[in-house]
């Protein structure tokens, strides 16, 4: 397949890590359980092809951190990650998929039946699978903002941003992801200081003219987070500037947007991977470079990262994998 690039083949032989001997048969197994893995799993679960799903090492995914989810479809009023994703779960069940706690260690991806590593020792071998793992937000890792995840420290403006409206908020970070969110920002909010550590941005030329562009938005330049404050959520921002000194500022919204991380490492000696770790599919598919491996959600999605698309993707996925069984004459 031309998109594709042949990967280095003698990293691909570490199998090791992986256990000899017959594993546990299974037609369609699904990596991950946020949006795009349920979503997969429901799909592939009506489609007959007896779906086994291992939850992963944070089950229900990212929705699972946040509080209120107000852009998806069919939730007029709104409802908070953790019990959306249990919705999903049970959809999934109800159709009778088989949703395990365990997490995916190591692959082998040579030839079908595919072997998957689950919790370091027990052996799957699975026709088809749908790797949903997700990616991480990155954060700075302070103190002041896990204490405040969820109650003004956010990673994603598309989905908090509405609850900061016409109030002052910090985006920091100086990429596509932070320019995207202070813009973002600027439309619904009174005051958007951005925090750049270096003296220049590194998002696109493009990004960068929006931001600059934009009256409301305030880049401040070689600064660092020192802290955040308040007593009943964020109140307030300690920075420190290139002199080194302090600079206090008031604001009731934080947004990280320093960079994703996408969950692929136990897949990169197999499947293709953009230069920070996205899986490769085939535009417009869940295709990977190992036919009979798909890929959906935000471990292949360096863009959109939406719970909505990530759910979109699953489905795709799911189609794919039961076509895939269908021209390999897979019952
Ligand atoms: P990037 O890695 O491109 O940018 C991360 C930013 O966060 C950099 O400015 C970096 O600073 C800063 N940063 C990292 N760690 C820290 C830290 N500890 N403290 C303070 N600042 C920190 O990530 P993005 O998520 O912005 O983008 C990822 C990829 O996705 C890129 O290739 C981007 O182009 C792409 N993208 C494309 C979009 C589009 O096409 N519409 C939209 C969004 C992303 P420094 O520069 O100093 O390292």
């Amino acid at each position: 397949m031309d998109f594709f690039k042949p990967l280095n083949v003698e990293t691909n032989t570490k199998s090791s890590t992986i256990p000899s001997g017959e594993g546990e048969k299974v037609k369609c197994l699904i990596i991950g359980s946020g949006p795009a893995g349920f979503t997969a799993a429901i799909y592939a679960a009506r489609a007959n092809l007896s779906p086994v799903l291992y939850e992963g090492l944070e089950p229900g995914g990212q929705l699972t951190t946040t509080t209120e989810v107000e852009n998806y479809p069919g939730y007029p009023d709104g409802v908070t990650g953790p019990v959306m994703m249990d919705e999903f779960k049970k959809q999934a069940q109800r159709f009778s998929t088989d949703i395990r706690y365990g997490i995916a260690t190591s692959v082998d991806f040579s030839k079908r039946p595919f072997k998957v590593v689950i919790d370091e020792n027990k052996l799957i071998e699975a026709q088809v699978a749908i790797i949903a793992t997700g990616a991480t937000a990155m954060y700075l890792g302070l103190e002041s903002e896990e204490k405040f995840k969820g109650s003004g420290v956010s990673a994603c403006a598309t989905c908090d941003g509405f609850f900061y409206k016409g109030q002052d908020v910090a985006v920091v970070g100086g990429g596509d992801t932070a320019c995207e969110e202070a813009a973002y920002l600027a439309g619904l909010c009174r005051k958007v200081y951005m925090i750049v550590r270096k003296n220049y941005l590194r998002a696109s030329k493009a990004m960068q003219k929006r931001v600059v562009n934009t009256p409301n938005i305030e880049i401040l330049f070689e600064h660092t987070t020192k802290e955040l404050t308040g007593s009943n959520g964020v109140e307030g921002i300690t920075l420190i500037n290139n002199k080194k000194a302090e600079v206090k500022l008031n604001i009731s919204g934080y947004f990280v947007a320093i960079g994703h991380k996408p969950n692929s490492d136990i897949f990169k000696s197999w499947i293709e991977t953009n230069e920070v770790g996205y899986i490769k599919t085939v535009p417009g598919t869940s295709r990977t470079n190992i036919p009979g491996v798909f890929a959906c959600g935000d471990v292949q999605d360096p863009i959109y990262k939406q719970a909505i698309t990530a759910a979109g993707s699953g489905c795709i996925a799911a189609i794919d994998a039961e076509r895939f069984l269908g021209e390999h004459g897979i019952a």
